[in-house]
């Protein structure tokens, strides 16, 4: 079996497996308890969600939410969410803010032609701020976003971070080329934008396989304020500036999304209860 299909089969059993425990948890009530004791106790959350593309076209890859359960995610954030930039989001961990409500920012990856056709008039009717974060040689491919559907996002509350050029595994780059992905990134964008772009995402994502302590040091170097992972988790005061978590989001029903950003998943209980089932 080739390494490709092994992958693609364990995101598969890992997407059944989350969908599976979540239903439990959701519609036990134990998701509905768990907030209710969470806010009773001040627990706000920080939380940035990451999506890849918003399409109806069923036979592009499980990265892909349709209209309808991006619609469905993204009026439950404004309803129950204080939605922010990324930007409010690293200002507030920077000042070390107790978080007075739950604050979600919502991101993108790769910046897909969709993002723009699909996905921002939705953002727009429930005036969400999103980032997405573009790989360079994505702008202007048939599947990316051109330099014209940038602008006219950028003027509509979209901010845009780098994604490298090619979108490589970082970790496997040398210094050179790994600077030369993710400083040209930026300064393609910056030239689009003709403003600062202060936040990357790396490729892939996942610290210490994609990426590694000296992509951490160039992100640093290249001057951005903050950059972003894809290992799941909340933005907490023990987050890494520049290895900031995310929730990685697929095609999943709202109720998924519910337990995903409850919290449960990262609470005490729920490690004690993992490591138990381990035993
Ligand atoms: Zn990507």
């Amino acid at each position: 079996m080739s390494k490709r299909r092994l992958i693609e089969m364990k995101y598969k059993a890992a997407w059944y497996a989350g969908t599976a425990v979540s239903s439990l948890l959701y519609f036990s009530g134990i998701i509905g308890l768990y907030n209710l004791l969470r806010l009773r106790r001040q627990r706000h959350i920080a939380v940035v969600l990451m999506y890849h593309r918003v399409s109806d076209d069923g036979k592009l890859p499980d990265i892909t939410v349709s209209t309808g359960k991006f619609e469905r995610h993204m009026s439950y954030l404004a309803e129950n969410f204080d939605v922010v930039t990324v930007d409010d989001i690293v200002q507030g961990y920077i000042k070390g803010s107790k978080w007075e409500r739950d604050i979600a920012a919502v991101t993108f990856d790769d910046g897909f032609k969709d993002n723009y056709t699909d996905a921002f008039p939705i953002l727009k009717k429930n005036k969400i701020p999103a980032t997405v974060f573009v790989a360079a040689d994505y702008i202007g491919k048939d599947f990316g976003l051109s330099t014209d559907d940038i602008m006219e996002m950028h003027q509509g509350d979209i901010a845009f971070g780098a994604h490298t050029i090619s979108h490589p595994v970082l970790s496997g780059l040398g210094r050179k080329e790994a600077f030369f992905e993710i400083n040209g990134s930026k300064a393609v964008l910056e030239d689009i934008l003709k403003s600062r772009v202060s936040y990357f995402a790396y490729p892939y994502g996942k610290r210490g396989r994609d990426f590694n302590d000296d992509s951490i040091n160039i992100a640093m170097e290249c001057g951005f304020k903050a950059a972003f992972a894809t290992d799941n988790g909340f933005i907490t005061s023990k987050s890494s500036l520049y290895a900031l978590n995310r929730i990685g989001m697929r095609d999943f029903p709202l109720f998924v999304l519910r337990a995903r950003v409850s919290g449960i998943f990262e609470s005490s209980l729920f490690y004690a209860l993992r490591r138990l089932a381990r035993i």
